[in-house]
């Protein structure tokens, strides 16, 4: 029988976000124990993969005990597949590592810059390109915005900034609020986005004084959140959401498809039904980076365009996210 993980009857307290922070489950072990399968810890690839285990305990709850295959689960235990070399799958897959944490700016597509706020993220997905630069916070360092800030500055057709990482929500709010201070002398960026799965796995992270900080930011403001799956949303996600959008923000998802995780049209149906009902909007749906240790969750882009085929064909049009792959040297992401 499948019952909620003990962790979840033990709710914590309402806690500070950075307590819970350093307080996630590193241990592949104790992640097994906790969701009930210690029995398990045999099939572990040895010394983690080349990719620390990272999840917050909120996180886990949500897992379902006693399922090898729960999709939030499959998302962060290190497997023994991740070990295989496969042809294609590269430690650079789109590219630009090595501009992003040399410049901590990318100006790619017209209008719009992306900025790496911050390296760290709360939770350690299998499938990222995280996994080859587990760089630290090291983008937010003194000077770094001011470049990055001046870069904007200096271009007028750049209307939109993009905070992303890793994870710009892993910064202090008073870091945001330094950012905010910069970009308030250049007018013509008029929209704020943000990039971020805090909301989803840490939703403590968006607290009283983070939801005062973007309910004063002068500008029109964009949360764009990570989920992959139904189950990862509950109750302290909502309020999260329901928070940002008090703030005035408007939320959208991008979900990346992942083989046996969100690859039946009835799951990625489940999850803009979810999504729709936390005030979320669909994005984009991803087709994975080809990122090595990732192969596994690869799923073709035929059978990618059927199953967005068969949501188009139970959902209505603002609940079918957009499937799109990144490449590379393109001026935007690559509809299929
Ligand atoms: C994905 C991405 C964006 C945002 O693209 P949208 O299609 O506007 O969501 C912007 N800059 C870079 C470098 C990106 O990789
Ligand atoms: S950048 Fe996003 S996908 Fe990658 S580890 Fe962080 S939260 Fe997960």
């Amino acid at each position: 029988m499948i019952t909620a993980s003990p962790a979840a009857r033990l709710s914590p307290p309402a806690s500070d976000w950075r307590t819970l922070w350093r307080d996630a489950i590193t241990d592949p072990r104790e992640l097994l124990e906790a969701v009930a399968l210690g029995h398990l810890a045999d099939r572990l690839p040895p010394g983690d993969a080349g990719f620390s285990l990272r999840v917050p305990r909120g996180f886990v709850a949500r897992m379902l005990t006693g399922t090898p295959d729960d999709p939030l689960l499959l998302q962060v235990l290190p497997q023994l597949a991740e070990l295989d070399q496969v042809a294609g799958f590269s430690v650079d897959a789109v590219g630009d590592m090595h501009a992003r944490s040399a410049q901590g700016v990318l100006h790619k597509y017209e209008g719009r810059a992306l900025l790496i706020a911050s390296g760290s993220c709360a939770i350690n997905c299998r499938y990222c390109f995280r996994r080859h630069f587990p760089y630290g916070d090291e983008m937010a360092a003194a000077g770094q915005w001011r470049k990055a800030l001046e870069h904007v500055r200096q271009d007028a057709s750049i209307t939109e900034l993009i905070l992303s990482g890793g994870d710009p929500l892993a910064l202090a709010t008073s870091k945001l609020e330094e950012l905010s201070r910069g970009l308030a002398d250049i007018p013509h960026v008029t929209r704020l986005r943000i990039h971020t799965r805090l909301p989803v796995v840490l939703p403590q992270r968006i607290d009283e004084a983070f939801t005062q900080w973007l309910t004063a930011l002068p500008l029109q403001k964009v949360v764009v959140l990570h989920a992959n799956h139904a189950n990862e949303f509950d109750a302290d996600v909502d309020a999260a959401c329901a928070r940002l959008r008090g703030a005035g923000a408007t939320l959208l998802n991008q979900a990346v498809l992942l083989r046996g995780i969100n690859d039946q049209p009835e799951i990625l149906e489940a999850l803009s039904e979810r999504l729709f009902a936390a005030g979320v909007l669909p994005y984009y749906l991803h087709q994975l980076d080809r990122v090595q240790g990732a192969a596994h969750f690869e799923v073709d882009d035929a059978r990618a365009l059927a199953l967005v085929e068969a949501v188009r064909h139970r959902l209505p049009g603002y609940l079918v996210p957009k499937l799109v792959r990144e490449v590379g040297g393109e001026p935007s992401k690559r509809p299929l």
